[in-house]
């Protein structure tokens, strides 16, 4: 059973039921997440409580010395991160390494909590007086976080949460725990206080308790749109501060005179990186005006060279999906498609792929999928990619914006003009420009929009800094 990590010390929950975890690449049973109780909640967010007056205190100089110690000591653990999370989420070891390195961008962010957490002041608003605002902290956060991501995303949250001097309850996902907790205790090696950093296992129960503890001020979750969506209203219902970023369908559009050197290994990697389980996948393909031909054909050759296999194997392309629950809802998402009248021009269904240990789909491509078909408007999180048509980036740009979710949309084309009308009318919180997997760095707001974002401070960037911060007016008059 999991352990949590709570006052800078591993504490076995008592009492708790507990869900399996996986190797997915080999279905072995590599530990049990326990779901811990609102009474398991209550002892990590006291201790987050305890230790949040002390460092709120502590110097910001002292909170960034420390936070440069955990760099190196994420650095130095960076091999080994990358293949715990490929171990316990199956995604290919150079893609793990990508998500280390996005991860530790976020540290090498909060290590300027001394610019990022200054104040403003204006001398002489009228005679004799002075204003000036200061940041505080708001006191216990609490981090929620999706199984897709399972280092970068904790990482999305508490360095810059604690480095402007909150305290931290951070929940995994059940089902890849495996990394948070080795964050944690690398956070405690790099010499924070303890109680600074805690961690608690659970779901759904685990989750309504962090929202309804009186010591948590604010909320940081990252996940699917309806959990999304509930943790914004359930939080705020408790008077906290949140933000919740949820799903996505995102739309890559290609029209005639793109590079497509550069777009169809862009789509390829979009769709099928991460095995599709990442919120920026481009998870629809759309040929603009006269280019469907060649893009069927291009996509459908590529699709059928990547090499799938367990994802520390060299070469691999394609890891297996996180567990088989979640690969038996990917391929009801393919039958459902096939059955209102996609075709099914790559299948990824074949014995080859199911019957091998593990929990391997191979790539899927799905032609002729139309809005109207939940091929074309849900989330799928697996290695699909739907194709589809329309006559002009005017139709490009209605498409994108009669869906709810606003995570992202790309587009290929040699046409600046093209490209500004889709930046400027596409109703999405990320754009890519011949950009497949259009990823804001450490310090640009993670942006979603419409449904696939509840609340109004995004995470990372100054947006970060922003939600972990509240400011205090002062005026004086001398
Ligand atoms: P999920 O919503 O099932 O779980 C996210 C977290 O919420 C987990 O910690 C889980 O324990 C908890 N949870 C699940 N159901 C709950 C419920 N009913 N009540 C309260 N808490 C609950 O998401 P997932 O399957 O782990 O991750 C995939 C989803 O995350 C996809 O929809 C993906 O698009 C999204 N995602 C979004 C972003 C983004 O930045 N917008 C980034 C990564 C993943």
């Amino acid at each position: 059973m999991l352990a949590n990590f709570i006052d800078g010390k591993w504490r076995e929950p008592e009492g708790c039921r507990s869900l399996p975890i996986f190797n997915p690449a080999s279905g072995e049973v590599i530990g049990q997440t326990p779901l811990c109780s609102a009474a398991e909640v209550s002892v990590a967010a006291a201790a987050a409580a305890r230790a949040y007056p002390g460092w709120a205190a502590t110097a910001v100089m002292e909170r960034t010395r420390l936070m440069f110690n955990y760099k190196a000591v994420l650095e130095g653990h960076f091999e080994e991160l990358a293949a715990i999370i490929t171990r316990n989420h199956g995604k290919t070891l150079d893609e793990a390494r990508g998500e280390v390195r996005r991860g530790i961008e976020m540290v090498d962010f909060a290590c300027g909590a001394p610019t990022l957490l200054q104040g403003r002041t204006l001398r002489g608003v009228s005679g004799g007086v002075d204003q000036d605002y200061y940041r505080y902290p708001l006191g216990v956060v609490a981090g929620i976080v999706p199984f897709n991501f399972p280092v970068m995303i904790p990482l999305w949250m508490f360095p810059l949460a604690v480095v402007s001097g909150n305290t931290f309850v951070l929940k995994p996902s059940e089902r890849t725990a495996l990394g948070a907790m080795r964050l944690a205790e690398l956070f405690a090696e790099a010499g924070f206080p303890d109680g600074v950093l805690n961690l608690v296992h659970g779901a759904t129960d685990t989750v309504n308790a962090l929202l309804a503890a009186p010591e948590i001020r604010a909320i940081s979750f990252v996940g699917s749109e309806p959990v999304a969506r509930h943790v914004y209203q359930e939080g705020a219902r408790h008077t906290k501060r949140v933000q919740a970023a949820g799903g996505a369908k995102n739309h890559v559009f290609v029209l005639p005179d793109a590079d497509w050197d550069v777009a169809i290994p862009a789509i390829i990697n979009s769709a099928f990186g991460n095995a599709g389980e990442r919120c920026l996948a481009g998870s629809v393909a759309v040929a603009v005006g006269d280019s469907a031909t060649q893009l069927t054909q291009r996509l459908e050759e590529a699709a059928v060279r990547l090499k799938l296999g367990p994802g520390d194997e060299p070469g691999v392309d394609l890891g297996p999906l996180v567990a088989d629950d979640h690969r038996r809802r990917v391929l009801g998402h393919i039958e459902r498609a096939a059955n209102d009248g996609a075709r099914v021009v790559v299948d990824g269904r074949s014995r080859e792929y199911l019957e091998r240990p593990g929990f391997f789909l191979g790539p899927t491509i799905l032609d002729r999928v139309t809005p109207a078909m939940a091929a074309g408007r849900d989330e799928i999180f697996g290695p699909v990619l739907s194709l589809a048509r329309v006559a002009d980036v005017q139709q490009a740009i209605e498409l994108v914006n009669r869906i709810p979710l606003g995570n992202m949309a790309a587009v290929f084309t040699g046409s600046g003009r093209a490209a500004r009308q889709f930046r400027d009318q596409v109703e999405c919180g990320m754009i890519g420009i011949n950009v497949g997997v259009a990823q804001p760095l450490a310090f640009y707001p993670f942006s979603g929009w419409k449904s696939s974002f509840y609340g109004d401070l995004h995470l990372q960037g100054s947006d970060g800094i922003e939600f972990y911060t509240r400011k205090k007016i002062v005026v004086s008059r001398w």
